[in-house]
C-alpha cells in the first residue's frame, strides 16, 4: 500500500447511535464551527453528537487562510502544535494590486508573525481534519458520538412557528437508513445552507435567508507552478478587479501549490450576468500583469470549485443582525449565522469565536431559551458589529476602481500608509480612522 498523508485516508469516528437515541446536545455540521462547538462542549462534559454530512477526506472550498483571530481557538482546542507540525504556508504580509496593477505589500505585525499567532494558509482537507479528528477525541472521550457520511434532512421541533417552535432532535439519512435522534439543544453548524438555519430562519420566523446584497459566489482552483509563489512563507495575494466588488486572489498553500480564486457578490454577478469560473480563465489567460505569471504554471486536475460565502455585512432594518441566529433550543455559528468578513473573506475565525460563545452560553444556562438565545445573538454583534461593518464599507469602497488606484498608488509611495493598513488589519479600533476624513486627509496627502 502506498502511503498517503492522514488528511487524504479515510477516518474511522466510531459507532452509529441508535433510532431515538438522546444526547445533550446535536450539533449538526462537522467543519470548523461545528467541530469547535463540539469540542467546546464535550469539554464541558456534555454528551454531544457531532454529525457530518461528508466523509473524510473531505475538501472544502475556500481561500485557506486561516487568520490570527483562529489561532487562539486552535491552540485552545489542542490543535496548533499539528498544525504546526504539518506542511502549511506561514503569512507574513499581504500584498494588495489595484486594477490598474498597483500593487503594494503591507507586513502583518512583527510581534505577531514573530510569535507565530499571525496566520497560516494550508488546504481546507488538512485543517478541518484535524479539527474533526480533535473533535471526535473529546466527543467520544466524554460519552458522545461522531457520525460522518450522515445527511440531516430535517429538523424536528414542537410548536409550528416564532418563538412557538422549539427545535428537539434531527432526521438523518445514513448509508441508506433514517434515524431520529434527539436533544434538547441543537447547534447549527451547517455552512451556507446549513438545514438547521433554514429551519430557524425561513420556516420558524419566515425571516431572509440568502440575500444576495450580502451574499457571495466565489471560485476556487489549486494551480502548482505560479510565478513569485514558490516560497514557503510570505505574502497572500489580493487583485481588486475593476468596476467589481470582489477581488482575484493568489494565496499559496506550501510546497509550490497555490489557491487561485475569484469572489464577487451575487447581486453584482446578477447585474454583470457574469460566471465566476469564465472570469478567472479570462484573468489567467489575458491579465496584462497577473496572465503571464501562469504562463508555466499548472492547474491542479479536479481542483475547481464554486461555494458561496454568507457575508456578515449589516442588513438594513432589520432587528437582528446580521441575521437570526437563535430559537427556542438552537442556536447558529459560523456561516450558518452568515458570519464572514464583507471586505476580506474570512469566515473561519468567526466560525471558531461564535462556536466559542455559543458553547459558554448552552453550558451557562443548560440549555437554549428564548432569552439566552438573543444574549447570544446579542454577544456575537457586540463583538463583531463594529468589524463587520467596517469591512462592509471598504467593501463598498474597493467597488470604485479610480479610488483603489488612487489609494494603492499613494501607499506603494508612503510608509505611512503602509503602516495605517498595517494597524488596521491587526486592529479594528485602528479600522475606525477610516472614517475619519481629516485623519485620512491627514495621512494620503501630507
Ligand atoms: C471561495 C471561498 C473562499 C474563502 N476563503 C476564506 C479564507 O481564505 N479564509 C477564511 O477564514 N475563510 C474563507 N472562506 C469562508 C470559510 O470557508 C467559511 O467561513 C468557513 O468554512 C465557515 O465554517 P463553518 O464551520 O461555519 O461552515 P463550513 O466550513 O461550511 O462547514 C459546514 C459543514 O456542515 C456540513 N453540512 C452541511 N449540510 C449538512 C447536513 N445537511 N447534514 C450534516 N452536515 C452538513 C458540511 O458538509 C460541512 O462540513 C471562504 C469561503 C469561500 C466559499
Amino acid at each position: 500500500m502506498t502511503d498517503v498523508p492522514f488528511w487524504e485516508a479515510p477516518f474511522e469516528s466510531g459507532p452509529i447511535p441508535k433510532n431515538g437515541e438522546r444526547f445533550d446536545v446535536i450539533v449538526v455540521g462537522g467543519g470548523p464551527g461545528g467541530s469547535a462547538a463540539a469540542g467546546y462542549l464535550a469539554m464541558a462534559k456534555k454528551r454531544v453528537l457531532l454529525i457530518e454530512k461528508e466523509k473524510w477526506p473531505r475538501d472544502k472550498v475556500c481561500g485557506d487562510a486561516v487568520g490570527g483571530k483562529s489561532l487562539s481557538h486552535v491552540a485552545e482546542l489542542g490543535v496548533k502544535e499539528r498544525l504546526e507540525k504539518n506542511p502549511h504556508f506561514r503569512v507574513t504580509s499581504i500584498l494588495f494590486g489595484s486594477p490598474k496593477g498597483i500593487t503594494v505589500d503591507i507586513p502583518l505585525p512583527k510581534e505577531e508573525v514573530d510569535a507565530r499567532e499571525a496566520g497560516y494558509s494550508l488546504p481546507r482537507i488538512q485543517f478541518d481534519r484535524m479539527l474533526f479528528e480533535r473533535a471526535t477525541e473529546l466527543v467520544t472521550e466524554n460519552g458522545g458520538m461522531v457520525v460522518q457520511g450522515a445527511n440531516v434532512k430535517n429538523v424536528l421541533h414542537e410548536g409550528e412557528s416564532g418563538d412557538a417552535r422549539r427545535f428537539t432532535g434531527v432526521v438523518v439519512s445514513h448509508n441508506g437508513e433514517v434515524n431520529e435522534w434527539r436533544a434538547p439543544v441543537i447547534v447549527g453548524a451547517g455552512g451556507f445552507n446549513c438545514p438547521v438555519a433554514r429551519s430557524v430562519v425561513k420556516e420558524a420566523y419566515s425571516e431572509t435567508m440568502v440575500d444576495r446584497e450580502h451574499y457571495c459566489g466565489g471560485w476556487r482552483e489549486y494551480w502548482q507552478g505560479v510565478e513569485g509563489c514558490e516560497a514557503e512563507e510570505g505574502a497572500i495575494e489580493i487583485h481588486f478587479l475593476n468596476k467589481s466588488p470582489g477581488y482575484f486572489w493568489l494565496f499559496p498553500v506550501g510546497d509550490g501549490v497555490v489557491n487561485v480564486g475569484v469572489g464577487v457578490v451575487l447581486s453584482e454577478l446578477d447585474k454583470q450576468k457574469r460566471k465566476l469560473k469564465e472570469m478567472q480563465a479570462e484573468i489567467i489567460s489575458s491579465h496584462p500583469s497577473l496572465g503571464p505569471r501562469f504562463s508555466n504554471a499548472k492547474m491542479v486536475e479536479g481542483s475547481g470549485k464554486g461555494w458561496q460565502l454568507p457575508f456578515g455585512s449589516p442588513r438594513k432594518g432589520a432587528e437582528l443582525q446580521p441575521r437570526r441566529a437563535y430559537a427556542n433550543g438552537a442556536l447558529l455559528i459560523g456561516d450558518a449565522a452568515s458570519l464572514v468578513d464583507p471586505f476580506s473573506g474570512e469566515g473561519i475565525g468567526n466560525a471558531l469565536f461564535s462556536a466559542k460563545v455559543a458553547a459558554d452560553s448552552i453550558i451557562e444556562n443548560e440549555g437554549v431559551t428564548l432569552e439566552s438565545g438573543r444574549i447570544y445573538q446579542n454577544q456575537i454583534w457586540e463583538a463583531l458589529g463594529d468589524e463587520l461593518t467596517n469591512s462592509y464599507k471598504l467593501q463598498k469602497m474597493s467597488r470604485n476602481s479610480f479610488l483603489i488606484n488612487w489609494v494603492l498608488k499613494k501607499a506603494a509611495r508612503k510608509p505611512k500608509i503602509q503602516k495605517l493598513f498595517t494597524d488596521m488589519i491587526a486592529s479594528k479600533e485602528a479600522q475606525g480612522n477610516l472614517h475619519s476624513k481629516m485623519y485620512l486627509l491627514r495621512t494620503f496627502l501630507f
